[in-house]
């Protein structure tokens, strides 16, 4: 059978849900395609004196319940119908979350590892440049995401308020605290899924203290996501890796050292003492819980009949296949799926646009409990409706995050 691309699972993930929510055709019309997208070339001059042209896109989704809020990808593979699909898992991932905010994402076709620093900064300030009518604190925010940094953020930021004459940190979030951050906003992709994790475990009656966890990927969430699972519950770190290869030690791994020897090689391959393994590999771990960690399409229907995980945490968006999704949901595995799972990041983002409009600032302390109480909550409404319904977690978290979305429309007069 053919490979849907992304934003092709995306549709048919709301097909499947707008057949049973019994949804409109017309409303269901209104959902399946972004309601804006920007397509812009960017030329940028490079060290060595040439020009090149980068490719960027900005697709805002849908803002019925509010601005459109979404991260931008740097990635050498990024297509117009990546950035639609992850623009419409924003839209959802809001609206579950319940914050006053729409979908977007944006992205460019670049490889941040054969650029430096300079043609970096010169190719965040040409994309906002070319988009800056159409982004703003209260008409869409954009944040970090696949190989995008704080840093990039600033310069995003910096650029943005330059052009408007006054400086605008509410233009995007994701930022560093000396520039309009958020305490808390470093790891919180890791640590909502964190708490996600903890709420699957109460239900399952799995015991974290003695659990074990494999990552795929091993960048920001991953990395965040191998420490926390040991700070916070006390779970041992198996299996790591990244895109070129993977390490396993059954008496627990160390994250921070895993981490120290990725920045010094480039990978976590090779790490001292370890047992190496092939990142395919990792998803067929005997472990408790298995985190996808980087991008979409891991888990697919050749490999998820392998999946021995009892909770898989998709800190990733779009990790798993539709396809996929069907045989682990008859093995009877939790998925926690990546709206919900991944939703820490733009919800400490949401918190920092607050900070941003009231000038003020938060202690780390408040934004993990404020985030807690939200992701635990999105968690509990995912829950209850599987149950309810007698329909995976994915399907009941759109259920949930469509229901929203439709009601503001017809709220506003949209359908
Ligand atoms: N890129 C992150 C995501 O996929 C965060 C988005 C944001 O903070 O706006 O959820």
């Amino acid at each position: 059978m053919t490979e849907l691309n992304p934003f092709e699972i995306a549709q048919e993930q709301l097909a499947q849900v707008a057949e049973i929510m019994r949804l409109e055709p017309s409303v269901h019309e209104v959902l399946k395609n972004p309601l804006r997208e920007i397509r812009v070339n960017l030329p940028v001059r490079m060290d060595d004196g040439t020009t090149k042209v980068f490719e960027g896109f900005r697709v805002q989704y849908n803002d019925a319940r509010g601005p459109t809020k979404g991260g931008i990808r740097f990635h050498p593979e990024e297509t117009i119908d990546t950035v639609r699909a992850l623009a419409a898992w924003m839209t959802w991932k809001c609206a579950l979350l319940d914050l006053p905010l729409g979908g977007a994402k944006g992205g460019i076709v670049c490889d941040t590892k054969k650029m430096s620093d300079g043609e970096l900064e010169r190719l965040s300030r040409a994309y906002v440049k070319a988009i800056w009518q159409f982004i703003g604190p209260e008409q869409d925010i954009p944040a970090p995401d696949v190989y995008t940094s704080p840093k990039i953020m600033v310069w995003m930021m910096d650029e943005y308020s330059k052009i408007v004459g006054r400086t605008q940190f509410g233009v995007v979030t994701g930022k560093p605290v000396c520039v309009g951050g958020s305490p808390g906003r470093g790891d919180a992709t890791a640590r909502g899924g964190m708490y996600t994790i903890r709420e699957a475990a109460r239900e399952l009656g799995i015991d974290l203290a003695n659990a074990t966890v494999a990552i795929q990927g091993y960048g920001n969430v991953g990395y965040n996501a191998a420490r926390l699972v040991k700070e916070m519950f006390g779970s041992k770190v198996v299996a790591v890796c990244d895109t070129k290869g993977g390490v396993c030690d059954l008496d627990g791994l160390d994250p921070d050292g895993v981490a120290r020897h990725k920045r010094e090689t480039s990978t976590v391959a090779n790490y001292p003492e370890t047992v190496p393994m092939c990142a395919a590999d990792i998803i067929a771990s005997e472990v408790d819980i298995l985190i996808p960690a980087a991008i979409e399409g891991v888990i697919t229907a050749e490999n998820a009949g392998d999946v021995k995980a009892k909770i898989v945490a998709e800190l990733a968006n779009g990790p798993t296949t539709p396809e996929a999704d069907e045989i682990l949901f008859k093995k009877g595995i939790h998925v926690i799926p990546d709206f919900l799972c991944n939703a820490g990041g733009v919800t400490v983002s949401y918190f920092e646009m607050v900070q941003n409009m009231s000038l003020s600032r938060w202690t780390e302390e408040e934004v993990y409990s404020k985030l807690d109480s939200k992701m635990t909550a999105a968690y509990r409404a995912v829950l209850e409706t599987s149950k309810k319904m007698g329909i995976n977690m994915r399907k009941a978290a759109y259920v949930v995050a469509v229901e929203r979305v439709v009601e503001a429309m017809k709220c506003r007069g949209w359908v």
